[in-house]
This record gives C-alpha cells, sequence and structure tokens, in this order.
C-alpha cells in the first residue's frame, strides 16, 4: 500500500549535516546547524547542567511519574521570570499562562496551533527571510502564511521602511512572528528605537505579537538585554505570546525543553487560555519529557548555579564574537574584495553571509566546508583552526 509513496527531500538545514557526515575529507567543517561547538570543534554540555543532573540523580525522592499536561510548574514559572523579568507586572498580576513545550519548535507549534483554533485572524506575518522550519510549522498548524520585508541584501542590514510599509499594509489582528533577538538567518535586528516603533505601529493597529525567542543571552551575553524586544511589548499591558528555547542558551539542544508563554489582559483571561492549552497538547503528546525541564529548573531556582551559567552563558556567546573578528580580520589580510564588516556588525549564532548558491556549492566541493545554500554561516561551528581555512575558501569562492 506505500509502494508509491515518493521520497521526501532532505531537510535544507538538517540535510547539510547529512552531507557533512558523508563526507570523508580531514579538512571537512560543518558550518550548517546552528550548534555550539568548543574550539575543539567538540560539543559542550556546560558545567552546570552536568551539576544539575547529579543533584538530580542524588535526589532519591525523585520519581519518572508523568508530568501535568502543562509540564513541570516550577520550570514555567522560572521560563516566565527569565524571558519577562523577574518583577513583571504581568506575572504578578497572573496574566501569564505559561506551557512547557518540546523546545522552540514544540512552543511555536502549540501556540500556533492554538492561535488557528481561537484566534480569529489567521494570517501570521513571519519576516523575509527567516528559519527555514517557521512557515512548515505555521502552515502545519493551520495558519496561512505571509512575509513582510526584514532583510535588504544592498546593505546588509535592516529594511526598516520596508518592514514598517508591509506591517502597515497588513490586516488589522493579523499575527506577526518577531525574532526576540539575534535573528535567524541573518543576524540582523532592529535597534531599540526600531523596537519602540515597531511596537506603536503593530499595537496601533491592533497586530498580535508572536515571539520566538530561541537566543537569549546569545546575542549580547545578557540574558536581560537579550529579552528587552519581549519587554517592551509586555510594558504596554497588551497581549503577546513567546516561544522559549533552552537548546542554545543552555546546550539542551536533545533535551528538547522550552516554554510557550500567552501573556492577557486579565489573570481569568489566562488562566482560561491555559486550559484550551491543554487541549491542544493532551492529544499532540499528552505531556511533556520531564528530564529537561528538572534540569533548567534547578539551575533557574538556585542562586549558585543561575550565577555559573550566566558566566558559561557569557563564555559562548564572547567565543562566537570573537570568532567574528578572526574571520573578518582573516579576510581582511587577504585583501578578499568586498566589504565584510556586516560579519562583525551582525549578532547571534549567524552570519548572512551574503555568498551566493554557487559560491557555497563551490566551498562545500572545494574546500569541504559545509553551510545552508542561503550563505549562512554558524559562527559558533567555527574555531581558531578552522578561520583561515574558511577565510582561504570565501576568498576563493569571491575572487574564482
Ligand atoms: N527558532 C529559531 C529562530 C531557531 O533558530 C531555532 C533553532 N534553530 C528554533 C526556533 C527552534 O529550535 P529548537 O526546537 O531546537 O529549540
Amino acid at each position: 500500500v506505500f509502494a508509491s509513496i515518493v521520497q521526501a527531500p532532505e531537510d535544507p538545514i538538517l540535510g547539510v549535516t547529512v552531507a557533512y557526515n558523508k563526507d570523508q575529507s580531514p579538512l571537512k567543517v560543518n558550518l550548517g546547524v546552528g550548534a555550539y561547538r568548543t574550539e575543539e570543534g567538540k560539543p559542550l554540555v556546560l558545567n552546570v547542567v552536568r551539576r544539575a543532573e547529579q543533584s538530580l540523580v542524588n535526589d532519591r525522592s525523585r520519581v519518572k511519574e508523568y508530568l501535568p499536561i502543562t509540564g513541570l510548574a516550577d520550570f514555567n514559572r522560572s521560563s516566565a521570570k527569565l524571558i519577562f523579568g523577574a518583577n513583571s507586572p504581568a506575572i504578578q498580576e497572573k496574566r501569564v499562562a505559561t506551557v512547557q513545550c518540546l523546545s522552540g519548535t514544540g512552543s511555536l507549534r502549540v501556540g500556533s496551533e492554538f492561535l488557528a483554533k481561537h484566534y480569529h485572524q489567521r494570517t501570521i506575518y513571519i519576516p523575509l527571510p527567516t528559519w527555514g522550519n517557521h512557515p512548515k510549522v505555521f502552515g502545519m498548524a493551520g495558519l496561512s502564511v505571509s512575509t513582510y520585508r526584514y532583510y535588504d541584501p544592498a546593505t546588509r542590514g535592516l529594511d526598516f521602511q520596508g518592514l514598517l510599509e508591509d506591517l502597515g499594509a497588513a490586516p488589522s489582528g493579523a499575527i506577526v512572528l518577531l525574532h526576540a533577538c539575534a535573528h535567524n538567518p541573518t543576524g540582523v535586528d532592529p535597534t531599540l528605537d526600531q523596537w519602540e516603533k515597531i511596537r506603536q505601529l503593530m499595537r496601533s493597529k491592533g497586530l498580535l505579537p508572536f515571539f520566538d525567542s530561541a537566543y537569549q543571552g546569545f546575542a549580547s551575553g545578557s540574558l536581560d538585554a537579550d529579552a528587552e524586544s519581549v519587554r517592551m511589548f509586555v510594558a504596554d499591558g497588551g497581549e503577546c505570546l513567546a516561544a522559549q528555547s533552552y537548546a542554545k542558551n543552555m546546550g539542551l539542544y536533545g533535551e528538547r525543553v522550552g516554554a510557550l508563554s500567552i501573556v492577557c489582559k486579565t489573570a481569568d483571561v489566562a488562566s482560561r487560555v491555559e486550559s484550551q492549552l491543554k487541549l491542544v497538547i493532551r492529544p499532540m503528546y499528552s505531556n511533556p519529557p520531564i528530564h529537561g525541564a528538572s534540569i533548567v529548573a534547578t539551575i533557574l531556582n538556585d542562586r549558585e548555579l543561575y550565577n555559573e551559567w550566566t558566566i558559561e552563558l557569557k563564555a559562548m556567546a564572547d567565543r562566537i564574537i570573537t570568532m567574528r573578528y578572526q574571520l573578518f580580520d582573516a579576510l581582511t589580510a587577504r585583501g578578499t574584495p568586498g566589504d565584510w564588516s556586516h560579519i562583525i556588525k551582525q549578532i547571534g549564532m549567524f552570519t548572512f553571509t551574503g555568498l551566493n548558491k554557487e559560491q557555497v556549492a563551490f566551498m562545500i566541493r572545494e574546500y569541504h566546508i559545509y553551510m545552508t545554500s542561503d550563505g549562512r554561516i554558524s559562527m559558533a561551528g567555527l574555531s581558531s583552526r578552522t578561520v583561515p581555512h574558511l577565510a582561504d575558501a570565501i576568498h576563493a569562492a569571491v575572487t574564482g
């Protein structure tokens, strides 16, 4: 009965790793997936995560019972505080419904399933470009996907005018997906001034903000600074949604830990919203896994572990920034034609190099350097050892 099924294409981002794994060259470098690597090119388990896990293992009172549909209460409370701020009036007024979900992706999916079922306007505007999974997640949930201008290839910066025009022309009430910080794939974020203008426009048109926060702490190294955009929207008393991921900032990729928060106008509404979120979650996966959320809750609720986390997080962010400078310097030293200052201006895990499809294919073929076809490279996958090789490849791709 399945004989006529056609082969599906590889996922464009995860497919880069599949191709990388097949490559036998000792020179190969994977800059496709946004996963942090050490200077030695190894995946990193944070020390603070090891400590939290150890304390969980040692605590014999911990069992493996099912969590509630909404997940671990301690985790939800601390996740809301992390993104909205410890003293957020919205939290104090109990206007926030937070549910534990399967990392950032699962949080986006639960949020969009909820909106498709209960919100009057089913169109979501996503930035152009955006993370490749966004349109698929929202489309699968039953939302209809439109785009707003975001990146200007000419300046390799924000197309702020285009953004305001497109959101200004969106139908009243439309949902707008915003990257809280460290926009993926461009590394281009609005300034706080620009965020304020976006906020005013969106509120004046009744557009509903849906924040995707996958890199809190990774953009600037400061958890508070990277949540500033979200907090501006919550401070005005209006509604918003926020999807949080602990994949990058705690290095918990495979543990699939995340949270969806819906900020409402009143505590009563938030409680009804939560009851409906349970109806979305129950038939999807019943309830979320316990281990990763317990690690996060342990760290967020212990002052010493929390401080240690912020130090380790800052070290990861700083190493990425160092890679930006090393790559920029290496291209400058080679006299590679073009302006490469965007490498040090862009923010977060990725650099949107500006290399085209053909140049990317050339670098994979000739230099065994793997990246997505849009020319996005993960700075977190680079090291002092691989920067010269990458700079040689870019130089050859540009001059060849
Ligand atoms: N949103 C963005 C913008 C991302 O870059 C990612 C990860 N690449 C995610 C969401 C989701 O990641 P995860 O499901 O692993 O938390």
